[in-house]
């Protein structure tokens, strides 16, 4: 097969534009399943081409352990991708979930990657059952687990937890799932090796062991908590369960029961967006000024591109990026930031004031003395005059 047209290789402001023009309404949907693909390279082939004429967007993660896509289609293709998923046994009726709160523009091209995991997740699958997983709840039964004192657990990244969680939930300090697990399992038999003096376990008055209290699990869309949920359970915790099809099938079904949402603010998506809000609290800080916000974005500046909390006054006045030192770069004229482009990379997208604002405020401080000491942070930028432009 010549693959070499299955890709697309426009450049995004003309992807964006096209997207603009196009005129029809588009629904964004995700799905997944753990399912055995034994060739993902030639499917991977096939879909492109079937889902492309279809008019999906998105991006699509296959491998040999199963799918994981995040697409967006016209409304109208819904159907059609429905019944394009059902002619294969291994897609069959996949249950998808579908965003609540989207423009349809969250996605610009279509991208699918045969991987060695459809979750980087780091575990060793072979070392437990991946298939024993925990109970899957609904939206309700979510809630009333929470108030019978079950302990909640965010199995996201911090970054994904800082602008919206369930209410009271363990938020792991970890960027990446494989330290998110750790953290959770070493904080779990914290509580359940609560020790006497004799090294027993936790006992009732009555000298009986207390029993454990149910370990609840959620994530985005629920397919983090499968793995996590498995690893659990194969580390000996034994009354686990996890909220099915995640956040994001737990706010559509709060509409549709009209149930009260446990959890509050904002959900962190992998596209344009950022976040869709569930609920109008703002649980998290901006970074900058340590005021009440959860507006998220990436630090303007190219090669920096951090992620951060920031309120409107500190975009504005650090020019929606993180620091004077960034603001000064991105504000320079284009050839001097060319100059200091060259060689750097461009894809952090992680932070680490999330953990540390302080050190944030701190480095923002320093910088801004010197500023006003030298009138300049990057004195080898500044020197950097742009090429005349030539009249006539
Ligand atoms: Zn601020
Ligand atoms: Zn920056």
């Amino acid at each position: 097969m010549d693959t070499h047209h299955l890709r697309n290789l426009l450049h995004p402001d003309l992807l964006r534009q096209r997207l603009e023009t196009e005129g029809v309404p588009r629904t964004t949907l995700s799905f997944y399943r753990y399912v055995r693909l034994t060739d993902a390279e030639t499917l991977r082939h096939t879909l492109y081409q079937e889902w492309e004429a279809l008019g999906v967007l998105g991006r699509i993660y296959l491998s040999q352990e199963g799918i994981n896509a995040q697409v967006s289609l016209p409304t109208a293709n819904l159907d059609t991708f429905r019944a394009n998923l059902n002619t294969r046994e291994a897609f069959k009726e996949v249950p998808w979930k579908i965003a609540v709160e989207d423009d349809g523009k969250s996605f610009l091209k279509l991208i699918i990657k045969v991987k060695k995991k459809i979750v980087a997740d780091g575990l060793a699958d072979d070392a437990f059952d991946v298939t024993n997983v925990g109970t899957h709840l609904d939206a309700k039964t979510f809630n009333q687990k929470m108030e019978e004192g079950a302990v909640v657990i965010d199995m996201r990244n911090n970054y994904e937890c800082l602008i919206g969680h369930f209410e009271g939930a363990y938020l792991p300090k970890a960027d990446n799932f494989r330290g998110a697990i750790d953290e959770v399992t070493e904080m779990l038999r914290a509580k359940e090796g609560q020790t006497d003096d004799h090294g027993a376990r936790s006992v009732d008055p009555l000298g009986r062991p207390v029993a454990a209290p149910e370990i609840l699990l959620y994530c985005t869309g629920g397919i983090r908590c499968e793995k996590a949920s498995a690893y659990l359970k194969h580390q000996g915790f034994t009354n686990v369960a996890q909220l099915h099809g995640g956040i994001i099938d737990y706010a559509r079904q709060l509409k549709a029961e009209g149930l009260k949402s446990k959890y509050l603010g904002q959900n962190f998506v992998f596209d344009e967006r950022l976040a869709e809000r569930i609920t109008d609290d703002v649980v998290s800080t901006c970074m900058q000024c340590g005021t009440k916000s959860d507006r998220i974005g990436n630090c303007h500046e190219a090669t920096c591109n951090m992620l951060l909390v920031q309120c409107e006054a500190c975009a504005e006045k650090y020019a929606d990026c993180c620091s004077p030192s960034c603001r000064e770069i991105h504000q320079l004229p284009i050839e001097a930031q060319r100059v200091w482009r060259k060689g750097r990379s461009t894809r952090s997208t992680k932070t680490k004031a999330i953990n540390d604002p302080e050190g944030l405020r701190q480095r923002i401080r320093e910088e801004e003395e010197l500023l006003a000491l030298n009138g300049t942070l990057h004195p080898e930028l500044t020197s950097i005059n742009p090429h005349p432009v030539l009249n006539g």
